[in-house]
């Protein structure tokens, strides 16, 4: 069987060929009076936008069960060619574009102003950290799921040893990649038993260990609610062993809830996307890997930003165009996904294709 036959579980047991793993992207439309952008732009439910995401690259070493499954993504998989990646020059313009409209923290790639930062798996930041702050990253996000060799090693899947990306967070802080933040997703029977220890590892130093709910993100990781740890759980297993305080967030809309030891040995965070939606302050926009603008981490469809960067149907377009162009999609944003699952609202239709997390970066 070729790659294009082959076939991708789907969470709702329909499936779906793997050459259709390219996401719907409408070509934006241009409004007829483009006014400059001036920060002050609002979706529907009244959200600004000021968060922008932007993925790099569709590829990974490690094949996290919750986000690659192996079974999908094996040497048959069809990454995006190198072509359909949007070049560095057009990620620095669709980041001005963006910048132009409110936005003030971009995850990945930008410039000042803008808080830089990264989230990785951590696998070569022993060897990268000096380069990275070098080149002018600020801090940055680590993802690490267990202390526990043989548990870290199974959930990565490529048997990566734990002990290499300890060490790249021990660079990054070497480096003066600060504050360091270590992302924690906690899938019940699976790394559930971690959740102390990696309180107690990281008690005492400034990193900042946040537990994220696991979630029923793409269409390929299988998710059952069951495996999902809801973090008041995390927090009353932390409760029976440290005192832990309540503290307010460092700003608003921010997805990870504050907690301090009440000793003063540091902080943690709990980010519960599924048992309390944060829809209501979703300020965030993802531009995938090929520039296709997505309004929530659970879209369907995307906007094919590319498609004006490049220029599309033998037009170019301005900065102003495409600043236009973006606010007429922000301001017709009504995306809630997660409050619409809490309340058992179908968001989605079934068999509805779902943006997958390595696509879309997190
Ligand atoms: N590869 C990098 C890494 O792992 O840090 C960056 C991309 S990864 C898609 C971004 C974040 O999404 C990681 O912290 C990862 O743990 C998280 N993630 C992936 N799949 C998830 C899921 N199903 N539920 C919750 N978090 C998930
Ligand atoms: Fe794991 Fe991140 Fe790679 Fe996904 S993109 S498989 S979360 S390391
Ligand atoms: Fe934002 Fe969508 Fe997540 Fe809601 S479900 S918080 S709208 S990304």
């Amino acid at each position: 069987m070729g790659p294009s036959q082959r076939t991708i579980p789907f969470v709702t047991d329909k499936v779906i060929p793997v050459a259709d793993h390219r996401y719907r992207a409408a070509v934006p439309s241009i409004p007829a009076s483009a006014h400059a952008a001036n920060g002050l732009l609002t979706d529907t439910l009244g959200r600004p936008l000021r968060d922008l995401r932007i993925s790099v690259t569709d590829r990974c070493n490690f094949r996290c069960s919750y986000c690659m499954p192996k079974e999908v993504f094996d040497k048959h998989y069809e990454f995006l060619p190198h072509s359909s990646l949007l070049s560095f020059e057009e990620i620095t313009r669709a980041a001005r574009i963006f910048v132009s409209h409110g936005v003030r923290k971009i995850r990945l790639t930008g410039g000042e102003p803008l808080d830089l930062t990264l989230t990785t798996n951590g696998s070569l930041l022993e060897r990268k950290a000096q380069a990275l702050k070098d080149a002018g990253l600020q801090r940055v996000t680590v993802s690490l799921d267990a202390l526990d060799d043989t548990i870290f090693r199974r959930m990565n899947d490529m048997d990566f040893p734990v002990a290499e990306v300890l060490d790249g967070i021990a660079a990054a802080e070497r480096v003066g990649l600060r504050p360091i933040k270590v992302n924690m997703v906690v899938k019940r029977g699976t790394n559930d038993q971690e959740i102390v220890p990696m309180a107690q590892h990281f008690r005492g130093t400034p990193i900042v260990l946040r537990f994220i709910e696991y979630m029923d993100v793409g269409a390929t990781n299988g998710w059952r609610m069951d495996e999902v740890l809801p973090s008041a759980q995390v927090i009353e297993r932390l409760r029976e062993q440290f005192a832990l305080r309540s503290i307010d967030p460092n700003y608003p809309g921010e997805t990870a809830e504050r907690w301090r030891y009440a000793d003063g040995m540091g902080e943690i965070g709990v980010i519960s996307s599924v048992t309390q939606a944060f829809c209501h302050d979703c300020n965030r926009a993802r531009l995938s890997t090929e520039g296709k603008l997505f309004l929530c981490l659970f879209a369907s469809a995307g906007h094919d930003l590319r498609a004006l960067l490049r220029g599309h149907g033998g037009r170019t377009y301005s900065d102003e165009e495409i600043a236009a162009a973006i606010g007429l999609i922000w301001q017709r944003r009504d995306d809630r996904y997660s409050e619409q699952r809490s309340a058992q609202q179908p968001a989605r239709e079934p068999g509805e294709r779902r943006v997958e997390m390595h696509y879309i970066g997190g």
